[in-house]
């Protein structure tokens, strides 16, 4: 299962923001309650209409859609890698996820403290990387240590592996310094490159979505005061870093007016007259769970039958014998063969056979064949 972290400064609109994806029901408002699983982590299902269409086709009983993991990482602050505040424990949260959702605080909001004066988003943007990068470095002068104290002989084909890794190390150490995420280290890595940076994990070279949290008038309008700045600040220090602008207070009133009552209207109305001249507002979730799903690099492919509609999230890349093995490690073990119809050949019934190293594509319609 996929996670995405919230993480930010305190009092930034985390909670807000969590609290909004969990009300929310993205997706079919009327079939998707939101499983809440700790009160920081919560299951959102990725938004789909294809899912209903195939359902139609299929005459299937239910759709059951892919989701997504939301976390609410709290207590980073300045100091958090040196183990200031909740630093420890929030670090141990953040290893673990796929995505970060990084929050910016810029609405005004007097009555909101700000622990570190006023509303500054490019202070806090590099206040929350300068953490991560923190943390990177301790665990990379750490791993350069333990690694130049391994013995294994010059001959072992392990010397040399652990020669290139450290040698990767070391380079990533030195961008680091230079306040550069590991994200933006290079475009393609190579695939002994790859294997390093799963094996290590690290902060800064997850893919992350800034969420700029501001007022009301400037999400419906699109504009902020900061926003050149940040996008300045983002091109030097985090150039893969989308922005993505919304509203915690106006996402709280979507949810009260549109997802619990029904009345799309009643919230178009309390837009308008906040930012008289604007014709249409609706809520950043459907697009914030999009970006996310694109920086993850996931797709999805579907199995469809008169019981159930499925939707799952595979990686870029996948091959058709991999993703039987998302569905079950049996069907990847005993695979033939798949039948995949493209969605957008569905209606055409346009089927074709395909073989184990066949690459999935996004919004596959797939049918796996398996021994016995
Ligand atoms: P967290 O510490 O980052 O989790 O921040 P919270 O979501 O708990 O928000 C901190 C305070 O800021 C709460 O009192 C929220 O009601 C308030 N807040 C959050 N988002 C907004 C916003 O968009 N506008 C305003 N005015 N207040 C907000």
């Amino acid at each position: 299962n996929l996670t995405a972290g919230i993480v930010g400064l305190a009092n930034v609109g985390k909670s807000t923001f969590f609290q909004s994806i969990t009300n929310s029901k993205l997706g079919n408002p009327a079939n998707y309650p939101f499983a809440t699983i700790e009160p920081s982590q919560a299951v959102t299902q990725l938004p789909n209409e294809k899912l209903f269409h195939l359902q139609d086709i299929y005459k299937a009983k239910k759709v059951v859609p892919s989701t997504l993991t939301v976390i609410d990482i709290a207590g980073l602050t300045k100091g958090a890698s040196d183990g200031k505040g909740l630093g420890n424990k929030f670090l141990n949260d953040i290893k673990m996820v796929d995505g970060i959702f990084h929050l910016v605080r810029g609405f005004s909001g007097e009555e909101v403290t700000h622990l570190e004066g006023g509303v500054d988003p490019v202070r806090d943007m590099y206040l929350v990387q300068d953490e991560l990068i923190l943390k990177d470095l301790e665990y990379l002068e750490r791993s350069i240590e333990q690694n130049s104290k391994k013995r294994i002989p010059h001959s072992n084909v392990e010397y040399k592996i652990l020669q290139g890794e450290t040698k990767l190390l070391e380079q990533l150490q030195e961008f680091l310094y230079n306040g550069q995420k590991i994200s933006n280290f290079k475009t393609e890595w190579g695939e002994d490159e790859a294997k390093v940076l799963n094996k290590y994990n690290f902060l800064t070279s997850k893919p992350t979505l800034i969420l700029f949290n501001v007022d009301p008038i400037d999400y419906l309008t699109g504009k902020h005061k900061s926003l050149k700045d940040m996008i300045t600040w983002r091109d030097q220090y985090a150039p893969r870093d989308n922005i993505v602008l919304f509203s915690a207070e106006i996402e709280t009133k979507y949810n009260e007016m549109v997802v619990h009552k029904g009345d799309r209207e009643q919230f178009t109305n309390y837009c308008k007259q906040l930012a008289p001249g604007i014709t249409e507002a609706d809520s950043a979730l459907s697009t914030i769970i999009q970006e996310m799903k694109c920086k993850l690099h996931l797709l999805n492919f579907y199995t469809c039958g008169d019981v159930e509609v499925k939707q799952w999230n595979i990686r870029e890349g996948t091959t058709a014998r991999e993703a039987a093995g998302v569905i079950h490690t049996d069907l990847q073990r005993t695979f033939i063969n798949a039948e995949i119809t493209h969605y957008a050949d569905v209606d055409a019934h346009v089927v074709k056979r395909v073989g184990k190293d066949y690459v999935m594509q996004d919004d596959d319609i797939a049918f796996f064949k398996a021994v016995g």
